[in-house]
């Protein structure tokens, strides 16, 4: 099913042809009403004209969070102040936040992009979807309190934490859908296991998860699907260019078809700037096509990934992003190596005897780097097996040797003694930087 079938489904030729004349278009909307637009333009010696189409694309100059930063609150903002009709900020993950203004038009176009991924994951007027996302500044739950509406599907509007009243209402609303973080929905399947009174397959009525904001593996997926008997589908977004609902998955879950006709996305490499050959993961870079309130030109996510044009089964024809590897300053450069907090989760989860929670501490002794794994067994496994335990602590540190190229020092920690997240996981600390 399609929420907007002529779109998702059109020719390259004719998606090129829209995305040339959006772009021209916004090109010189932003350059006519925004000083730092017209500034950076100017010092490229690029003008509005030179674009012609989206092959042109690469004579505009880059953007960055630094820049949203810089010009904060309103500096890049595009539409007169009276026509912003909502405001957004970045979770700050990695530092002051950033605000995002959108105008009537912008929420509608996020909310069809949501509708979009809502659509493709199955779900229609018929459900109850179970927003636990946080409403609030944070764009996940009031982007996807508006997709759902945009179905005419009923919100559980249940905002993040208070898991047990969430529990409670899931069952007794019988929500069908749940959009979350992929941990808090980790933690939610852990209580609803652990909760007596509650037997999943009789008493949850869910059948899709919507998960995104924070990157999670093939492996986390099989490991939510099983628990809470769902399919989990991805949801990418970010505030600076909308919210959830960039891109999506389809019923094929191969990959996230982002909404090209609003969002023209460019892969490069983050050290060259320049475009990678197709295929190749990079940083994820956007141009938003049609957003007044904030547009952003080739706006440097950090995100890396790789995107793939082959045509997709579910036959929608929009690119289709790979799972996000982490932004770059996820990175760790651990005793010269580089690890990537989701490598980590992907190895741990190869093994069935973890429960899916972990937490990675960076420190620096005697100037050598420590790097240390606690992760938690499924609690029927915590018991007096002490060989048992040794031989699988073992196992996974010669998986991570094998994978991460480093050997961690791993720690079997106690089920529910890491921390859980309502949000945004924290799976990291790297005492480094302090
Ligand atoms: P912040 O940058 O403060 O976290 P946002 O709340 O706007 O602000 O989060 C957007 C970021 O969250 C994205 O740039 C990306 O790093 C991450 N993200 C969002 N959705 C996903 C997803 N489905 N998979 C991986 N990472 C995601
Ligand atoms: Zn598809």
């Amino acid at each position: 099913m399609y929420y907007n079938e002529e779109i998702e489904t059109m020719s390259r030729e004719e998606l090129h042809r829209l995305q040339s004349e959006r772009l021209v278009r916004i090109v010189k909307y932003t350059y006519d009403n925004v000083e730092f637009y017209r500034k950076r333009m100017d010092e490229h010696h690029v003008a509005p004209s030179d674009i012609k189409s989206v092959d042109d694309i690469s004579k505009l100059p880059f953007m960055t969070k630094q820049d949203l930063r810089d010009y904060y609150p309103y500096g890049t903002f595009a539409a007169p102040a009276e026509s912003i009709v909502r405001f957004h900020a970045s979770s700050g993950t990695t530092g002051k936040p950033i605000v995002a203004g959108y105008t009537q038009n912008d929420l509608d176009c996020w909310s069809e992009g949501v509708a979009r991924c809502l659509t493709a994951y199955g779900l229609s007027h018929k459900d109850i979807i179970q927003v636990s996302y946080g409403y609030g500044l944070f764009t996940g739950g009031l982007g996807a309190h508006d997709g759902a509406h945009r179905i005419g599907a009923a919100t559980l509007p249940t905002s993040s934490g208070n898991t047990s009243k969430q529990i409670m209402l899931m069952k007794d609303l019988g929500s069908t859908a749940l959009c979350c973080t992929p941990s808090y929905a980790l933690f939610l399947a852990e209580s609803l296991e652990n909760d007596p009174d509650t037997d999943i397959s009789r008493d949850i009525k869910l059948k899709v998860g919507v998960f995104g904001a924070e990157p999670w593996t093939e492996n986390m997926r099989k490991e939510l699907e099983s628990k809470l008997r769902i399919k989990a589908y991805d949801i990418y977004g970010l505030t600076e260019v909308s919210g959830p609902g960039v891109g999506g998955e389809c019923e094929c879950q191969d990959g996230t078809h982002l909404w090209e006709d609003m969002f023209y996305p460019e892969i490069i490499d983050p050290v060259s700037l320049q475009p990678v050959p197709h295929g190749n993961r990079g940083e994820l870079v956007f141009t938003t096509l049609l957003k007044e309130g904030m547009p952003v030109i080739r706006y440097r996510t950090r995100d890396l990934t790789y995107l793939d044009y082959s045509r997709c089964k579910c036959g929608r024809t929009m690119v289709r992003m790979g799972k996000i590897l982490g932004r770059s300053d996820d990175m760790l450069i651990v005793r010269g190596v580089n690890v990537f907090p989701s490598t980590v989760e992907s190895v741990i989860m190869e093994f069935p005897e973890f429960n899916g929670q972990y937490f990675i501490t960076v420190d620096r002794v005697n100037s050598t780097d420590t790097f240390d794994v606690d992760v938690e067994l499924r609690p029927e496994l915590y018991n007096g097996n002490m060989s048992g335990i040794l031989k699988l602590k073992d196992a996974l540190t010669w998986r991570m040797v094998s994978v991460l190229g480093i050997k961690p020092a791993v720690h079997i920690a106690e089920p529910g003694s890491i921390e859980r997240s309502m949000g945004k996981a924290k799976h990291v600390m790297d005492k480094r930087k302090f």
